[in-house]
């Protein structure tokens, strides 16, 4: 029988959410989602100088804009103390830890002899096999009881087998003097209390993965699956850091790549499907497994995350486009479009998305839309009118006006005209841009007429005409 997947994104809520750690939520997501599994946030907040309630904020607000949505509460790491110390003292009970009272002297003079005698550092604590009946009444930490033989063997999804000699490993802390629990054992008592099943993270945990499987087998609990996943590199192959470029998610939404864009982006970040590049959500979910995802470091591409969010921009349904633009323009304190921009801006997606890769893009392509006479135009703009761009403008616009308003028909009219002043028609286009915009790229000229209607059309015109605007 199957078991139902569980799967959670524990980030330590100490700054914003990491462009690798949404990867990583992605991945959980992605892997849960697919299985009709369970995605568990659990916040590892157990620093508690350096949690801030501002990062536990940016992280729930990363996640809700990449769509990446959870089942049931956040779980606070912290506030399961209790629970991480009743099962550091269970192993008390059944022996697989030990109290030590060794002090920090006691440990620094250990080191500095074995240091001396050319042997391991790791300490050895004499009072691991110490009658209890000899322990004194003093401060002491509760130590793991890690094995002396053998090997610690974690079968990654992604790393492989990772062997870790029993020599290298020493007795952890699992308790500190204050009572209070390390963080290797709270993950362990979290990821097993929580169910988890499968444990994807960076691999920069994979060490942590041996140690916390000594938890696990102490307390004969089963051990969830691991796949440790390369941290994200740069273009330059190191690792991925503010040089590069933006680091946190929230960047990355302000720079207006739509959420289905970056989720694309995202699961494609060291993990491949065949050579599926753009790919939907439900294909996602299809096709995500822990197989594909890649042994070596993937590098940050900033030009593929663009081409991927052009591509979703385009294939985004118009009414999903107009709202995904609405949270941009809150999230990055630009107004709001009024009741009528939005509707003539819905009108002319069919001729701007395809051409767009990020929001900032679709507005400045709307500009047609947005801005209000006179219209501004800029540098390339402004040169494109001449004067004599500008009397072949006015000549052209009294034809315009009782012209019938289709575009067959105002191609007609536009093309005889281009025959009689004897030039293409590409040589109106340009004027024509400019007059209708202010811009030199932007839809076609008969787009935009239609879009705006004769007598908007035909006041740009003639703005243009005589020199205003
Ligand atoms: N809190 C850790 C981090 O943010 C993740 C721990 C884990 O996934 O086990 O890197």
């Amino acid at each position: 029988m199957s078991q139902q997947v569980v799967t959670r994104f524990a980030p330590s809520p100490t700054g914003f959410l990491h462009i690798g750690g949404a990867r990583t939520a992605l991945f959980n997501w992605l892997y849960a989602r697919g299985r009709g599994g369970t995605f568990l946030l659990r916040i590892e907040d157990t620093d508690r100088e350096r949690s801030t309630p501002e990062a536990m904020q940016a992280i729930l607000d990363g996640l809700a804009w990449l769509g990446l949505d959870y089942d049931g509460e956040v779980i606070s790491q912290a506030a399961r103390a209790e629970r991480h110390r009743e099962v550091a003292h269970r192993m008390l009970g059944e022996g697989t830890a030990y109290k030590c009272f060794a002090t920090p002297e006691e440990i620094q003079a250990f080191r500095e002899e074995a240091r001396a005698a050319g042997r391991s550092t790791l300490y050895r604590s004499p009072w691991r096999d110490a009658d209890p009946s000899t322990h004194p009444d003093a401060p002491h930490v509760v130590r793991l009881k890690a094995p002396r033989e053998g090997n610690t063997v974690i079968a990654d999804h992604v790393q492989g087998k990772v062997t870790v000699r029993s020599d290298q490993l020493d007795d952890m802390v699992l308790l500190r003097s204050d009572g209070s629990p390390v963080y290797m054992l709270a993950v362990a008592v979290d990821d097993h209390d929580m169910g988890v099943t499968h444990v994807i993270r960076g691999d920069d945990h994979l060490n942590n993965a041996a140690r916390q499987s000594l938890i696990y087998r102490a307390m004969g609990w089963p051990l969830p699956e691991y796949a440790h996943i390369p941290l994200i590199h740069g273009p330059d192959g190191k690792k991925l850091s503010k040089r590069h470029g933006a680091l946190s998610v929230e960047e990355y939404r302000a720079m207006g790549y739509p959420a289905a864009g970056m989720r694309n982006y995202l699961a494609r970040l060291g993990w491949s499907h065949g050579d599926a590049e753009f790919f939907t959500d439900a294909q996602a979910l299809e096709w995500f497994d822990l197989d594909g995802i890649n042994k070596a470091p993937a590098r940050f591409d900033f030009k593929k995350l663009e081409n991927l969010s052009g591509r979703h921009m385009a294939a985004t349904d118009d009414a999903a486009l107009l709202q995904e633009l609405d949270g941009f323009l809150a999230a990055t304190d630009r107004p709001a479009l009024s009741q009528e921009k939005r509707q003539q801006l819905r009108a002319a997606l069919y001729c701007l998305k395809d051409r767009v890769k990020t929001f900032p893009d679709l507005l400045e392509k709307a500009n047609f839309i947005l801005d209000e006479r006179p219209i501004e135009p800029d540098g390339k703009a402004a040169k494109a009118l001449d004067s004599v761009s500008r009397s072949i403008l006015g000549e052209l616009t009294p034809q315009l006006q009782n012209a019938n308003w289709t575009r067959d028909n105002l191609e007609a009219v536009a093309n005889r005209f281009a025959k009689t002043k004897g030039v293409k028609f590409g040589k109106l286009a340009g004027p024509m841009r400019a007059a209708l915009a202010g811009r030199s790229a932007t839809p076609s000229v008969f787009d935009m007429m239609l879009l705006l209607g004769r007598e908007e059309t035909i006041a740009r015109l003639s703005d243009a005409a005589s020199g205003e605007g």
